[in-house]
């Protein structure tokens, strides 16, 4: 059975114009999420990440849950703390130790980090599916909800519009260094925590997300994508066939002779535009210094900007990183 998908739900400008390639890229390249996933779109920056969140603080735990190297922990956690993610706090003196906490900004990740666990309790395998969450204030298992704060409604792709900002002239367009994928599922020990890895094998890399965003922004043919993020045509084809095997998008002919194809968003695909919304906000909040000039996001059922808050599932209460609970209220 092939996977479902809706076609044409995608985001158009607000005015409902359509939008030049050149303004598409540029939107893409230049975005608050593209900001946000340089900084911790990276694989071993999103496991610290998870990791910390779940109470662990000091080098060997992050070890051990990431499966990382020690350089390659060294080195990720230094950018964080560089970033102004993470901080370093001294638990013992002489010889001084060091464990890492969550800055402000930090914090202002959770969001996220409930949305891709939401999203890998929905579409994740087998065994590596997140614990059941827990909200303290009502006790119950729960689902965390993320929602508009104006009118309530549960964030979904389709009713958001986008404004692109004031500054339509290209801006600086870096294109993402070439990363190569790693392949870590085979080789994993048996103490890492494998949760967020199906998460991170969809958008593990730059170029696999900027493909994503392209279909965020409504763009389904190969061409349109091409001319959209500047990809070597080898790197696209991988990663959309990747993108088609993960079962986020669904490649579908719309032309004979010769074949044509276009890549739609199915279900699950649709689904991944949630956490990105909570990195658009978390990088609008955090890394635009000229908010006048980025991109808004119009929900459409209520005519706002989008602003979001999460609420359970159960009780309908606000949750934040201080009342919920890493595993099920039902269980012994
Ligand atoms: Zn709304
Ligand atoms: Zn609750």
């Amino acid at each position: 059975m092939s996977p479902q998908f809706k076609a044409n739900a995608t985001p158009t400008e607000e005015d409902g114009k359509s939008l030049s390639a050149e303004l598409i890229s540029n939107l893409i390249l230049n975005s608050p999420v593209a900001q946000a996933l340089a900084l911790i779109g990276d694989r071993w920056a999103f496991l610290i990440i998870r990791d910390i969140y779940q109470g662990a603080r000091q080098f060997e735990e992050l070890r051990r849950l990431s499966g990382a190297a020690r350089g390659t922990l060294t080195s990720r956690l230094k950018r964080l703390v560089e970033n102004g993610i993470l901080y370093r706090n001294p638990y013992r003196d002489a010889p001084v130790r060091y464990e890492y906490r969550l800055t402000d900004k930090g914090l202002g990740l959770y969001p996220v980090v409930l949305n891709v666990w939401e999203w890998e309790t929905k579409w994740g395998e087998g065994e590596h599916i997140p614990l059941q969450l827990t909200h303290s204030t009502c006790g119950k298992s729960m689902h965390p909800i993320y929602r508009c704060r104006h009118c309530h409604a549960k964030a979904r792709i389709e009713e958001f519009r986008f404004r692109a900002g004031q500054d339509r002239s290209p801006g600086k367009k870096v294109p993402p260094r070439f990363q190569r994928r790693s392949k870590s599922r085979s080789s994993v020990g048996a103490d890492v925590d494998q949760r967020f890895f199906h998460y991170l094998d969809v958008i593990g890399d730059r170029w696999t997300s900027l493909v994503l965003a392209a279909a965020f922004f409504g763009l389904q043919r190969y061409d349109q994508i091409l001319e959209a993020i500047g990809i070597a045509t080898n790197i696209l084809s991988d990663r959309l066939k990747l993108l088609v095997d993960a079962g986020v998008l669904v490649k579908l002919q719309y032309q004979d002779k010769p074949a044509r194809y276009e890549y739609h968003l199915t279900d699950k695909g649709r689904d991944l535009y949630v956490p990105t919304l909570a990195m658009h906000e978390w990088g609008n909040r955090w890394l635009i210094r000229d908010k006048e000039r980025s991109m808004v996001l119009h929900h459409q059922l209520c005519g706002k900007n989008f602003e979001s808050e999460i609420v359970c599932s159960e009780c309908d209460g606000l949750v934040a990183s201080s009342n919920v609970v890493y595993g099920s209220a039902d269980a012994d």
